[in-house]
């Protein structure tokens, strides 16, 4: 092999992946196992002392869990990975080392709707809190850090669509602060952005969107940059201090850039659990082999559909940062050059009850409270996931009782034109 860096097409292949060493079966089997035979008891302490890196319990470590760990971790040009079970447990995971009760992060406004409730309401549990902040406001994110502050929180590009976070602003108030910026990168995925690149310290991921593709199984995933100096404050004692839970090792001294990934599977996974399954894995290992290919035509079909809507005389708006009539047109050029990802909202005119007649006459698109699959879906949030909100808070979040979001697949995209056509033609007569 030559040393010559790799592509993207190529990395998302064969990253983390070789022929296995006992059969040499050529694709990534499923190790269907909970435990793995110690070679003998020297082996055995030696694993557990994290002195040698092999697998000891599929609750911390499997061989298939691993490739993906290490081919997500390539893609986003990060030191290391950790999988687990969705991606809000990637949320808790990501924070769990950074955080303990009083700390707070600053997040962003323009957030999944899952991720608010889990940082408004859930996290508080913990005794941690979430200060809620717009991201175009910068001098309102530098008012917001105070010295519980332990993270910064956004996504690249913002479900439900229409706005992408200037990262590299966004990761300098970081950086001036000490602080990790945290990326969910899930709408984007390392095809369109790569955060790290930015100056991101950790990307999260939702697996169960685009990088597994086909709506088959949930996972999470936590990137770590490697680059964080943990040491350089008192602010994350997890690991840069003698840690307890790991009978007074100091990740950071022993594992330099790795330190957040070892913590992330000797106490994150250890503890909490949330462990991604070897079938998950592997599923999500077959959609990452056709990532760019897919992302290309997502972009591709979204951009088509989003036109063809905005010029429509039964559409108010469309909020999509592929279209040049869009705010956030010329950051989605600099952010994300390949494209801004295929999820946006339209606004229907008839409002509400026109919004229910579509998702009920659509016929290509799926009524489904998911995205990133390659097929079309459609969801009107106001009386579904945002149903117990306020109308206020609906408006604030992108999903007025007038809006309909859509995350657009890979079928043809003048069938997907046709279907709206008819559909809106039923809503709005
Ligand atoms: C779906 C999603 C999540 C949550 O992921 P799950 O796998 O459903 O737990 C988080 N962030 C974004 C942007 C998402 O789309």
């Amino acid at each position: 092999m030559t040393s010559q860096p790799k592509g993207f097409d190529t990395l998302q292949i064969h990253a983390g992946a070789r022929p296995d060493p006992a059969t040499g079966a050529r694709q990534t089997p499923i190790y269907q196992t909970t435990a793995y035979v110690f070679r003998d008891a020297d082996h055995a302490a030696a694993l557990f002392n994290l002195q040698e890196v092999g697998f000891i319990y599929s609750r911390l470590t499997n061989p298939t869990v691993a490739v993906l760990q290490e081919r997500i971790a390539t893609l986003e040009g990060g030191a290391g990975a950790v999988c687990c079970s969705s991606g809000h447990a990637a949320q808790i995971m990501a924070l769990f080392p950074l955080m303990q009760p009083g700390c707070n992060i600053v997040v962003s406004t323009r957030l999944y709707g899952g991720t608010v409730t889990q940082f408004s309401q859930t996290i508080r549990r913990f005794g941690w809190s979430a200060t809620f902040v717009d991201f175009d406001d910068l001098a309102a994110v530098e008012a917001a850090i105070d010295e519980n502050t332990r993270a910064i929180f956004c996504e690249s590009i913002a479900n439900p669509g229409g706005y992408v976070t200037d990262l590299e602003t966004i990761a300098g108030i970081a950086n001036k602060v000490g602080l990790p910026l945290i990326v969910d990168n899930t709408s984007a995925t390392p095809y369109l952005c790569r955060p790290i690149e930015y100056g991101a310290t950790l990307v999260v991921h939702s697996t169960t969107k685009y990088l597994t593709g086909n709506g088959t199984v949930t996972g999470g995933c936590i990137v770590d940059s490697g680059a964080f100096d943990w040491s350089a404050s008192d602010k994350f004692p997890s690991l840069s201090a003698p840690e307890p839970a790991y009978h007074g090792l100091k990740f950071h001294e022993t594992f330099g850039p790795l330190a957040y990934t070892f913590h992330g599977i000797a106490i994150g996974l250890r503890d909490l659990g949330m462990t991604m399954n070897p079938q998950a894995a592997h599923y999500t290992l077959m959609g990452i082999e056709t990532l760019s290919l897919r992302m290309q035509r997502h972009v591709e079909n979204a951009v088509k559909v989003a036109a063809w809507l905005e010029q429509d005389p039964r559409v108010d708006f469309v909020t999509y940062a592929g279209l040049p009539s869009s705010p956030y047109h010329d950051r989605g050029l600099k952010v994300c050059p390949r494209g801004a990802g295929a999820l946006f909202t339209f606004a229907v005119k008839g409002g509400y009850e026109a919004c229910v007649k579509l998702v009920d006459s659509v016929e290509i698109f799926s009524h489904v409270a998911n995205l990133g699959d390659t097929r079309s879906l459609i969801i009107h949030s106001a009386s579904t996931t945002h149903r117990q909100l306020t109308e206020a808070q609906q408006v604030a979040a992108g999903a007025a009782p007038n809006v309909v979001r859509l995350s657009i697949g890979i079928e043809d995209a003048d069938d997907l034109i046709a279907d709206l056509d008819q559909a809106l033609d039923r809503a709005t007569a």
